[in-house]
């Protein structure tokens, strides 16, 4: 099965990452289960399925793209550097926020991204907070 062959893949995958210095990022995964099980399900994220299946259906072209319409998480993002590192392919990932070019082990974002979260925040923050004043003075 198709799935099953993605799975397998990324375990193949974990494995070298591993080797290769990735840590799963454990704080990602809410739920309250072991270390271990923590591992396991952020290995189900779908950015990094989605990945895999790309890395699986090459066929010679030397990029993956993959969508997602959530903001990609720090974990995901750290083990898709790795991939690139290990599989030796650019990957493009757009999430909600913006182009992450992968290539070589870095991300064209540079990890930038939380401070664009952050700005993101406050510039909502701000506008809640000048909302109901502004229309009061005008
Ligand atoms: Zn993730
Ligand atoms: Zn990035």
């Amino acid at each position: 099965m198709e799935s099953d062959k993605i799975y397998k893949f990324l375990d193949e995958l974990g494995e070298k990452m591993k080797l290769a210095g990735y840590k799963p990022e454990t704080d990602y995964v809410l739920q309250d289960v072991d270390q271990e099980e923590k591992a396991k399900s952020l290995c189900n994220h779908s950015e990094k399925l989605a990945t895999a299946f790309g890395i699986l259906n090459l066929n010679g072209q030397s990029s993956i793209r993959v969508f997602k319409n959530l903001r990609i998480c720090g974990d995901c993002h750290n083990a898709i550097k790795y991939m690139s590192k290990i599989v030796g392919v650019t990957i493009i990932v757009r999430d909600s926020l913006r182009f992450h070019h992968f290539r070589n082990g870095y991300c064209s974002c540079q990890d930038l991204c939380d401070l664009v979260i952050i700005a993101t925040l406050l510039d909502l923050t701000c506008k809640a907070l000048s909302g109901p004043t502004a229309k009061g003075i005008s």
